[in-house]
């Protein structure tokens, strides 16, 4: 399950962004995750419960946003919505569709106290 290896990097982060602006508990947490980046909001809220226990993150809530793939078709030359990473075209049915957007997860926000 790579969801608990990316939460512990969260948690790094989160840690680094601590010793630098000196907040010492952690209530909110944004994540980012594209429809693309293969990670699954599920295993990411059960990882962040796990990863942050006893952390200065403890009982945070954890807001998860999602969002949405997109690629580039050649054959349309247009930016078309994606929903896998394996996906045809909605305009023209080809799988010549490169993966542009959603493709990332991230860490967009804290709300610290
Ligand atoms: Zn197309």
């Amino acid at each position: 399950m790579h969801e608990m290896s990316l939460m512990e990097g969260v948690a790094q982060i989160i840690d680094e962004a601590a010793q630098a602006n000196g907040f010492r508990r952690v209530r909110k947490v944004t994540l980012e995750i594209g429809q693309l980046a293969l990670v699954d909001p599920e295993a990411m809220r059960f990882c962040f419960a796990a990863v942050m226990e006893d952390s200065l993150a403890e009982g945070a809530v954890l807001e998860i946003v999602d969002v949405p793939g997109s690629g580039w078709c050649t054959p349309c030359a247009a930016s078309v919505p994606m929903s896998d990473i394996i996906a045809a075209c909605p305009n023209c049915g080809g799988y010549q569709v490169q993966a542009t957007g959603g493709l990332e997860m991230k860490l967009s926000s804290l709300e610290v106290e």
